[in-house]
């Protein structure tokens, strides 16, 4: 690729000699011209060049077709006569590939663009040029000249996020580009709620337009979960009709085996076809030679254009013109891979602590289909994910040259060694093995701490993260290792705010385009450009927050020494107690203070409204919300006390319960008051626990199949804060599901737990009702002086209620469920 060279401005605010004059004094100098018959792509272009001049000059420069009569200079978009006449091969241009010629006479805008006619308006979501398996290439040259020879950058949607110089004149000094983004194969954000979460203004129109102007596309190797034509043609008939009608014939042995009855969690994607199919097997059979050959045929279609039986990307994806093809082959996002001999015998010497070689068992059998595929059509290639069991690179496996790999990879935990090693050890592993064999590209996780706080740990306003020089470091390893695909999942798709992670978003999308720039130069110019006179306080604020999330020494001793592959480390008390403390967020504030005064332009002041209600205000809240929560974390546990008395031999209609601790006031998981008019009787003689539940004002919800579908009682039961716990749970139409939580050799484990009878369970007329006596023995309590416990009671919708409060998800936290203790006095 011809590299860009050194970004510089050359705009010229005064006369410049030799030079393009766009406007002179406030009043159009040129004409953006564009062939007699424009394609839609050139079309948009030219609005999206005349918008940028608006901004900066306060002036129209008119767009006219080549023919048509213009006065001062041309600046030549497209195919035109006039780039042929000029000596400018545009027709020659391949793939991405597109041309800036600024000479002293005219200036010349072109790439390949899709033959697609027809006027369009600028402005309408319709009008914008799609992102996927199209072909823009003179728009890609209007951002070039607009950044290199104006001095345009783009750091948000809208015409907010533009930043440039205003002047009444421009012209623009002589230089020549021909080149492509580095990045050949994709170029992604996924940005699915368009980053519009507490209100912010941005719509669908300006997300796509910030996209493009950061040359977001996909021309080839995307990958995701899509392996399913197999369950639709030959498993059973799906539920929906238009799904049905494809179903050919019953082939169990395609399918992963020895699932049965036990797959109610497993294939994620397609539960929803066959919603109460308890054999519904969770993958394909990994040996299974037709399943090799169909999956093989479905590429060959593709390839050729063909329509194929599936859902998700298998007809999404398409050959583009002088574009090589994948066709996307990855498992459901499970493990219930196939448990056949076959599939039992496969990789024996790769076995770890008894763990399935699943890396080298997928690439194998990847392999297979791949060449297959090849066999029938020399250009079908098969794209697949490394990803989680199968990221670790399949050191001696042979893997043939059609075959494409996104590696999945987290970028966001990089403050944990132990993550990071990880991650590095992943993406070494491929590119030293494979950089020069095959299409690498890259799945990028940028979620935490956004997933953990609100998937995980469930707490909505968090302290941000951000990690730019780390991410920065990798993102060159990549493009150094070749990688020619980034797709990011961001926290966009969980409602964050844009402004949690622009600057990470924006250095992606450049330096896939140009990989030679220097991210540290970049960040200056987003500072200086972006917040102007308020550079300095906001470059401080960002520091703070990247230094807080990024230093390990802020982070408890024990976090650092564990892993697991779902990072999770954002518990709101890592979050609040040690990220964002209340001495960090009082200097933040002192920043944001500073920068509100120093900001001299509407446009600077503006932004820093964005980022205050985008990011500032939730950060504030959770602040505010950890304070008041933290009062409750350090208190001891709840305790309630009983009376000896007679022994009732589990008899519950002996049991005297006016000597019963008793509990009647309830809080949420996180400690604040809950209403709920209920009553927890605890009666304790020397050979049983009784319980007496009774709550008024509900009833079990009828017509619930699952006890969690969320209207159910929950009791915890333990003899010191620790496992052993044993669980009771009653939900509607008389379900009760009873548990044993159990450590044996380091590692916990449940089971059934049968004490004796069932509890006796009402809930009619406004009114519930529960009763049972629980030998002390099957509790392994020991004495029974004291007894732990908990009480949940869980509403549809997710509102909940408890005795001790908890401050985690788990409801199984034994270290905080309350004390039932005899009184003393007895
Ligand atoms: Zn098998």
């Amino acid at each position: 690729m011809k590299k860009i060279g050194l970004i510089s401005v050359v705009c010229c605010i005064t006369l410049c000699l030799n030079a393009v004059e766009v406007t002179k004094e406030g009043k159009p100098a040129s004409a953006i011209v564009i062939p007699a018959k424009p394609e839609k792509s050139v079309q948009y272009a030219a609005f999206e060049l005349q918008h940028h001049f608006r901004l900066m000059t306060g002036c129209t420069v008119p767009i006219v077709r080549e023919g048509e009569k213009f006065s001062g200079q041309p600046i030549y978009l497209g195919k035109t006569l006039a780039s042929a006449d000029a000596g400018l091969e545009v027709g020659k241009l391949k793939r991405e590939e597109y041309l800036v010629a600024v000479r002293t006479d005219a200036a010349y805008l072109a790439g390949v663009d899709d033959e697609e006619y027809g006027s369009i308006e600028y402005g309408n979501q319709s009008a914008l040029p799609p992102l996927e398996y199209h072909n823009h290439g003179t728009l890609w040259a209007v951002y070039d000249f607009l950044r290199q020879g104006c001095g345009f950058e783009w750091y948000a949607p809208g015409d907010n996020g533009i930043t440039y110089q205003k002047h009444t004149s421009l012209s623009v000094a002589p230089f020549t580009l021909r080149r492509h983004p580095f990045m050949k194969a994709f170029r992604m954000i996924y940005a699915p709620k368009i980053f519009k979460a507490y209100g912010q203004p941005y719509t669908p129109y300006e997300v796509q337009q910030l996209k493009l102007r950061w040359k977001q596309t996909i021309r080839y190797g995307i990958v995701n979960h899509n392996i399913y034509g197999i369950w639709i043609r030959f498993y059973a008939p799906c539920k929906s009709p238009w799904l049905a009608k494809y179903f050919e014939k019953k082939h169990p042995e395609y399918f992963a085996q020895n699932y049965k009855g036990a797959s109610r969690t497993h294939l994620i994607a397609m539960r929803s076809q066959y919603p109460d199919d308890e054999q519904l097997p969770p993958q394909l059979c990994n040996t299974n030679k037709d399943v090799i050959r169909i999956l093989a045929q479905e590429a060959v279609d593709r390839s050729r254009g063909k329509k194929v039986v599936g859902v998700s990307l298998s007809n999404q994806v398409k050959k583009m013109k002088d574009e090589p093809f994948y066709y996307p082959i990855q498992p459901d996002d499970n493990h219930g891979y196939c448990r056949c001999a076959d599939c039992l015998k496969l990789f024996p010497d790769k076995y770890r602590d008894g763990q399935r070689p699943d890396n080298y068992i997928h690439f194998e059998w990847m392999s297979k289909i791949a060449r297959e595929a090849g066999k029938k059509a020399p250009d079908a290639g098969i794209g697949t994910l490394a990803y989680n069991t199968t990221t670790p690179y399949p050191e001696g496996l042979d893997l043939p040259s059609n075959l494409s790999v996104m590696i999945v990879l987290n970028m966001s935990n990089f403050w944990h060694r132990l993550s990071r090693q990880r991650t590095d050890h992943m993406l070494d592993g491929w590119i030293a093995n494979e950089k020069d064999k095959r299409l690498l590209t890259v799945w990028l996780h940028l979620l935490a701490p956004a997933w953990d706080a609100r998937i995980v740990y469930k707490y909505n306003d968090f302290f941000p993260g951000y990690y730019y020089h780390e991410f920065a470091r990798h993102l060159r390893k990549m493009t150094d290792g070749g990688v020619m695909g980034y797709f990011i999942e961001s926290g966009d798709e969980i409602s964050v705010p844009f402004w949690y992670q622009h600057l990470e978003l924006y250095l992606a999308s450049r330096l896939a385009d140009d990989p030679s720039l220097n991210p540290e130069k970049l960040r200056d110019d987003f500072f200086r450009s972006y917040y102007g006179a308020a550079a300095q306080p906001m470059r401080q604020f960002y520091d703070l927050i990247e230094y807080a999330y990024m230093n390990p020494s802020n982070y408890p001793g024990d976090q650092l020494s564990r892993f697991n592959t779902l990072g999770a480390f954002q518990s709101e008390e890592v979050n609040w107690g040690k990220c964002g403390t209340k001495e960090r967020m009082k200097q933040l504030g002192r920043f944001l203070t500073q920068a509100d005064r120093l900001a001299d332009t509407p446009e600077v002041r503006e932004r820093l409204r964005l980022l205050r209600e985008g990011m500032w205000n939730p950060m504030l809240r959770g602040r505010a919300r950890w304070e008041e929560k933290e009062k409750y974390i350090n208190r001891p546990v709840l305790s309630a006390e009983y009376q000896p008395m007679p022994e009732a031999g589990g008899n519950l209609k002996k049991v005297d319960w006016n000597r019963a601790a008793k509990i009647d006031s309830w809080r949420t998981i996180d400690g604040f008051p809950f209403s709920l008019k209920a009553k927890l009787l605890c009666a304790v003689d020397k050979t049983h626990l009784y319980l007496r539940y009774e709550e008024q004002g509900n009833e079990f919800s009828k017509g619930v199949k699952s006890l969690w579908e969320g209207d159910h009682l929950e009791i915890f039961l333990a003899s010191q804060g620790a496992l052993p716990v044993h669980q009771l749970c009653i939900g509607a139409n008389g379900m009760i599901e009873r548990y044993g939580h159990y450590y044996k050799n380091d590692a916990a484990y449940s089971t059934a737990w049968n004490y004796g009878p069932e509890p006796v369970v009402q809930t009619e007329n406004g009114r519930l009702f529960m009763e049972t006596a629980i030998p002390l023995r099957s509790l392994r309590t020991g004495s029974g002086k004291e007894i732990r416990l908990n009480l949940f009671r869980v509403f549809p919708g997710g509102k909940k209620g408890c005795w001790s409060p908890i401050f985690v998800p788990a409801h199984n936290t034994p270290e905080r469920m309350g004390r039932i203790v005899l009184r003393d006095n007895f």
